[in-house]
């Protein structure tokens, strides 16, 4: 075998849970140790310590991610009432993505991974169409009230600084209703709009923002001026790199999205971004092939797949049944990460080596090796589908091949 692909600096890895622990081993052991030199600050956010640290280890690998500025995480249990009792957890620990996201202050893209055999749902769609999700305020963060009767309904502001109060009328009610206040803040949208140039400036693809600013002229108005404003600043910098800029209503945003070919990012504001993801996601195919970047405004980058830890095929695992799972997705978050070392330690051998990990499994998959939820949708049919180990080898021999 050829000499190990050094990288420069160190990546920070954090494993997870269930099916997808499994898979994150796998990836290492066949993928990346046999080819590369790393070092990987490790931290092990699997539930099981994440309740022995009281959820510190979180907090440390995010300002880790802070400190090196790329990550690769595996997916995790965020506790709800049942895992609580199936770990017997002091308590329900909070998202390790909700805590690492609001340390990094930042926006999570997400990207499918376009395979020949695999046709979107979309006959138009050709490359990725990347959604980019505001994931603070609007609804998630609004006052609402069931009205039960005639009366009054109001906005006031109160300047905290004393002075006078300022009140608009929403609505007079006549009878029951309903009624909600939202609201979002400059710092957040203005992050928000820097996340979504720098990662059209890396990615190098067209940016696109839609909002509903004819009718909601202040609140959504305002969406558009931060972007516009931040654009602005950016300039030469898109020009440079051919990103164009587009902002549209967001109901042309849609239509035009169903027509293009794809290849662009698309800013959602978080309601959109919630609903517009899942649409993409499955137009795509599946799950499995749904990448995840976490980007803070300041250029630190995150890596995972967009799926869950993938319970269900776990239990058939711990029942000794063998499984069918995706691995596609984490295998591109260890690519993702690894090709940005690259890039911001200036190695190319690195950034080619990613590259050519994406290109094995694209290649594996197009020669007709792959798991059961892509046989199911794949053109032309195959015969059988890979078991979750069996892919990866697969994949890994296909890697020998090239660079071994
Ligand atoms: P999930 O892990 O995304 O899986 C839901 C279903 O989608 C699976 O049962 C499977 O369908 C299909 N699927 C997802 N990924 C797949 C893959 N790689 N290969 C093949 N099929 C795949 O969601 P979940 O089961 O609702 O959640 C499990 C745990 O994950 C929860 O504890 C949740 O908190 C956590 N979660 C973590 C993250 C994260 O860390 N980013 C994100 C979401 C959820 P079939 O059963 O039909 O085969
Ligand atoms: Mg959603």
């Amino acid at each position: 075998m050829a000499q190990k692909i050094k990288v420069k600096n160190p990546i920070v890895e954090m494993d997870g849970d269930e099916m997808t622990r499994i898979i994150w081993q796998f990836i290492k052991d066949k993928l990346v140790y046999p080819f590369v030199e790393v070092e990987l600050k490790y931290f092990d956010l699997g539930i099981r310590h994440r309740d022995d640290t009281d959820d510190n280890v979180t907090v440390e690998a995010a300002n880790a991610i802070k400190e090196f500025g790329v990550g690769v995480k595996c997916a995790t249990i965020t506790p709800n009432a049942s895992r609580v009792k199936e770990y017997s957890l002091k308590q329900q620990w909070k998202s390790p993505n909700g805590t690492i996201r609001s340390i990094l202050d930042g926006t999570v893209f997400r990207k499918p991974i376009i395979i020949k055999n695999i046709p979107p749902a979309v006959r138009a769609w050709k490359k990725p169409i990347i959604i980019g999700r505001h994931a603070y305020g609007d609804i998630y963060k609004s006052a609402e009230m069931v009205i039960d009767g005639p009366g009054m309904a109001e906005l006031v502001f109160t300047p905290a600084g004393g002075g006078g109060k300022r009140a608009l009328a929403v609505h007079e009610f006549k009878g029951p209703g309903v009624v909600m206040g939202l609201h979002n803040t400059e710092k957040s949208i203005r992050s928000f709009a820097k996340a979504c140039i720098q990662y059209s400036l890396s990615e190098k693809c067209d940016l696109w923002f839609g909002a509903k600013d004819t009718i909601s002229k202040q609140y959504h108005g305002f969406f558009r001026d931060v972007f516009a404003k931040e654009v602005g600043k950016e300039k030469d910098a898109m020009e440079k790199a051919g990103v164009n800029y587009r902002y549209m209503l967001i109901d042309d945003a849609v239509a035009q999205v169903m027509k293009a070919e794809g290849g662009m990012l698309w800013a959602c504001m978080n309601y959109d971004g919630d609903v517009m993801s899942d649409m993409v996601a499955s137009g795509f195919g599946s799950l499995g092939l749904m990448t995840s970047v976490l980007v803070s405004p300041d250029g630190m980058f995150e890596y995972e797949a967009a799926h869950g830890t993938v319970m269900r095929h776990y239990y058939e695992h711990l029942k000794g049944n063998p499984t069918s799972t995706n691995s596609v997705a984490l295998i591109f978050a260890w690519t993702g990460a690894i090709a940005k070392r690259g890039e911001l330690d200036n190695t190319l051998d690195v950034i080619k080596f990613a590259h050519a990990v994406e290109d094995a499994v694209i290649r594996t998959i197009e020669g007709g090796i792959m798991t059961k939820d892509l046989m199911l949708i794949a053109e032309p049919k195959v015969a059988k589908y890979a078991l979750t180990e069996e892919f990866i080898d697969a994949v890994a021999v296909r890697l020998k091949k090239v660079i071994g």
